[in-house]
């Protein structure tokens, strides 16, 4: 695998020059990090390439190599909502690979494929059992490898979800081709190849990864592309396919689901985020407040890494380049002093609102509404107002 490490961080701190350093200020040193960056190349792990040419203009080499797919994720009777961003992603790189986009549905029975039509895709292939309504890594593995082999896909995407994490590496392994996990960045490059971008050693570097093996499979991490809009009069093709499954193809039976008592974070898919960081002071007292604002707003919790890190909320709240990356309608950064990190999983919000003590907060350069306001102070007031 030839692993690229880019020349500049995408949040601008990072540089990775001929040898592996982070700019700091004037100066060029070497951390814990890069050392082991750079003995992963000495030891021919990793191939230092220098800057990927992106491609520059709408020209670009056509490859003629196939189809453009997206793996139709469903969940509880809907489309996960990061095949939709999948969708708005693909055909993006079709347009420029000059391919068409396929969506890959499978399911007990259609009534999604208009829909993924609607979004973008040219053409639906279709795979519809009564057996496949629920969840079956072995069957699933097959529908998905068989179509793969039978069309020839060029590239396939799959959404960085409990299902993506666990399909695409085994059809990866049936097939033998390689793949990218958790991807934050796609892209064509002026050869035509697809350039996967994702962050390694902990998120100290972005990695941009190009696999020699056909097709190209990438999952990607939910909430980072956009949706595309939705048109209803698009035409696209829906190809039913039967790829012959037997009892034996199937290695789980469901006899019954139930809903977790624990309430599931959706941190991706929510509307309001109401987020807390370490200006909340400690555990208590961000216990006190978050979750009393966050349900005014019928809004998820979200964190900061020192929130999670000081052990007042479980990792799963993490906002940011190594948590989750949101994109809700409303963002509230409550106490947070907005890190590059942090920000990397929250700057696409479409509203942010900010609120912290300090002015020159970093936070506020992003922040559409910055409040310069203690948080003990500003919810409760915003609580009672909200009553
Ligand atoms: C590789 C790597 C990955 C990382 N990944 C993530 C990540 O995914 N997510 C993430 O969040 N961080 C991440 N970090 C950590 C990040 O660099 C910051 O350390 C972290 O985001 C800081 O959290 P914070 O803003 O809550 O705390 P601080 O930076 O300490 O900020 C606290 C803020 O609260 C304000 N404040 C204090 N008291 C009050 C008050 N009473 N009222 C109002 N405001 C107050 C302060 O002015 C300050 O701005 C990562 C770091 C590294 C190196």
């Amino acid at each position: 695998m030839r692993v690229r490490l880019s020349l500049n961080c995408p949040f601008s701190e990072l540089s990775v020059g001929n040898g592996i350093v982070i700019k700091r200020g004037q100066g060029w040193i070497e951390t814990e990090e890069t050392k082991e960056v750079r003995e992963s190349i000495d030891k021919g792990f990793l191939e230092f390439e220098g800057r990927p040419e992106k491609k520059k203009d709408k020209k670009k080499e056509k490859t003629d190599k196939g189809e453009v797919w997206v793996f139709a994720e469903t969940q509880h009777g809907k489309i996960s909502r990061v095949v939709l961003e999948l969708l708005g992603k693909g055909k993006e790189i079709s347009g420029e690979l000059d391919a068409k986009l396929a969506a890959v549905l499978i399911t007990e029975k259609d009534e999604f494929s208009k829909e993924l039509i609607s979004y973008g895709a040219d053409k639906v292939y279709v795979i519809e059992d009564a057996r496949l309504k629920n969840y079956d890594t072995e069957a699933y593995t097959k529908v998905v490898s068989e179509s793969i082999k039978k069309y020839n896909p060029q590239i396939v995407l799959y959404g960085a979800t409990h299902i993506g994490r666990d399909l695409a590496p085994r059809i990866a392994r049936r097939i033998d081709t390689g793949l990218t996990a958790d991807c934050t960045g796609l892209d064509i490059t002026e050869k035509g190849e697809l350039l996967q971008t994702r962050p390694a050693f902990g998120g100290n570097l972005m990695a941009q990864i190009l696999c020699k093996k056909m097709p190209k499979m990438s999952t990607v991490r939910p909430g980072v592309m956009q949706i595309p809009s939705h048109d209803g009069k698009r035409h696209g093709e829906i190809i039913k396919l039967d790829v012959g499954l037997s009892e034996k193809d199937f290695g789980i039976s469901l006899k019954e689901s139930a809903k977790s008592a624990k309430k599931v974070i959706n941190l991706e898919e929510a509307e309001v985020i109401v987020s807390g960081g370490r200006g909340l002071g400690d555990k208590e007292n961000f216990h006190k407040l978050v979750p009393a604002l966050a349900k005014k707003l019928d809004a998820e919790i979200g964190a900061s890494r020192a929130a999670v890190d000081s052990g007042w909320i479980e990792k799963n709240h993490q906002v940011g380049q190594t948590g989750k990356t949101v994109r809700p309608r409303v963002y509230l950064a409550l106490g947070i002093s907005g890190a590059i990190q942090h920000k990397a999983g929250m700057q696409n919000s479409d509203l942010i609102i900010a609120v912290n003590k300090d002015s020159s907060a970093p936070i506020f350069k992003i922040a559409d509404y910055g409040i310069i306001a203690d948080v003990n102070e500003f919810i409760p007031a915003l609580i009672e107002e909200l009553k």
